[in-house]
């Protein structure tokens, strides 16, 4: 069987199907990222967003399209949430709800009766799933979140909290080390959740790894900035544990977090982000704003632009509020007209752009190992393109022919390109 696996929306989706992917090949099955002659295509979908259901719904029908032969399973929030409407809406073989996925490859299985080869059979190297970058692989450690921020319809999706134990993790990472993968990224729909199932913390399973497996690069996906552990930031003592953290913000006002019913305010966020960056030199800082979220008067607007622009992040990932039924904020009034929200996004991006140059601009002269991922733009005459530990981008000018790819090198931050994204890398004399 030739299975093809597509992930919309963020990283844990991305990060499930590196694990379906490997649970497909272990029971024979190819998995190959063309498909028109695929037997079997398994679509993570995404709900977070209206811009999010809309690509769900687009891959589907791409797909129906472009091989009808083949068998569809659709899972993810999508296919949660609008169970009955993708039902009716026929051509899908499948739909798991994200309280099945766990066993996704199971079900399939078992339900669509697929025919399995013996693993002796698999192609060597069949995996190019991945081709973006196999240097780097999605961990998926935890599910679900307790808390209920007033916005998020993932937590609505995913149910409670679930964790993977320690020893699980770390033979994951462990497997894709031999196979070359240099950097490991753990996600979770609620990162710093992990380990409340099982009595255990965060730093628990973080020292694990860093300890059991030899993952040259360890990095953090999004972590809710009222949880990080005792002892947090004494792990980055380890080299290997990047310097990068992404704490999602949400609003710079007091007044919306409280009616986000988010757990942290701006001035246990301003000290934990000083925290940060007197334990961690040369850490990057990076959130998600919301704008427009209900009955955001232009005064709070304001006090989240100026607290945003206080703390200064490397990057900043903006939201447009827009209202998912079943949550809380769906029903608040005082909805904002979607001009406003348009304007205050478009305000919040010229000032991610302006702070993430200067970002770029802190870094000049420093001299760090970046993690090539291949060409830039996977042109095969563009420069070749990595990212620093504290996850910048950078491109190597006046490197060898030679393929460096998944090479960990030593460069100097010598410039920031033209593009004004990235840095400009050269390799020491
Ligand atoms: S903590 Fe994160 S996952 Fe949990 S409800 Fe809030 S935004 Fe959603």
């Amino acid at each position: 069987m030739r299975v093809t696996l597509q992930a919309l929306g963020c990283r844990l989706n991305e990060a499930e199907l590196e694990t379906w992917a490997r649970q497909f090949q272990q029971l024979g099955h190819q998995v190959t990222t063309d498909e028109t002659s695929a037997d079997l295509v398994v679509i993570n979908t995404c709900a977070v967003t209206q811009e999010a259901v809309r690509k769900s719904r687009k891959v589907l029908r791409r797909t129906q399209r472009a091989n009808p032969r083949a068998r569809i399973v659709v899972s993810g929030s999508f296919a949660t949430l609008e169970t009955q409407a993708l039902a009716q809406e026929g051509g899908i073989d499948l739909l798991i709800p994200n309280q099945e996925k766990d066993h996704l490859v199971k079900t399939v299985t078992a339900e669509l009766d697929l025919p399995a080869m013996p693993l002796s059979a698999m192609a060597a190297g069949a995996n190019t799933l991945f081709a973006r970058g196999r240097q780097r692989a999605f961990i998926k450690v935890q599910d679900g979140c307790r808390y209920r921020c007033a916005f998020c319809i993932v937590t609505l999706a995913r149910g409670d909290e679930r964790s993977r134990p320690v020893p699980e993790v770390v033979d994951e990472i462990n497997r894709g080390s031999a196979e070359g993968v240099r950097e490991a990224v753990l996600a979770g729909v609620h990162l710093g959740g992990w380990g409340s199932d099982l009595g255990l913390g965060l730093n628990n399973l973080i020292g694990a790894i860093l300890a059991e497996t030899g993952i040259p690069r360890l990095r953090l996906g999004s972590l809710e900035p009222w949880e990080l552990p005792d002892g947090f930031w004494d792990l980055f003592a380890n080299p290997r544990l990047m310097p990068h953290l992404h704490l999602p913000l949400q609003s710079g006002s007091d007044s919306v977090l409280r009616r986000m019913a988010r757990r942290c305010r701006t001035d246990e966020f301003a000290r934990l982000a000083a925290e940060a960056r007197t334990r961690v030199p040369g850490i990057n800082l990076t959130t998600d704003i919301i704008a427009g979220f209900p009955g955001e008067t232009d005064d709070e607007w304001r006090q989240t632009l100026d607290f945003v622009a206080d703390i200064g992040f490397g990057q900043v990932h903006i939201f447009a509020y827009s209202p998912r039924p079943g949550t809380k904020a769906s029903n608040m009034p005082d909805q904002v007209p979607t001009e406003i929200k348009r304007q205050r996004s478009r305000e919040m991006h010229d000032l991610a752009r302006r702070m993430k140059g200067e970002t770029l601009t802190s870094q000049l002269g420093r001299q760090l190992p970046i993690l090539v991922e291949g060409r830039h733009s996977g042109k095969p005459d563009g420069d070749w393109f990595g990212y620093t530990p504290n996850y910048l981008p950078a491109r190597l000018v006046s490197a060898p022919a030679a393929d460096l790819t998944n090479q960990l090198l030593q460069v100097e931050l010598a410039a920031i390109h033209p593009d004004g994204e990235s840095l400009v890398a050269t390799l020491p004399p």
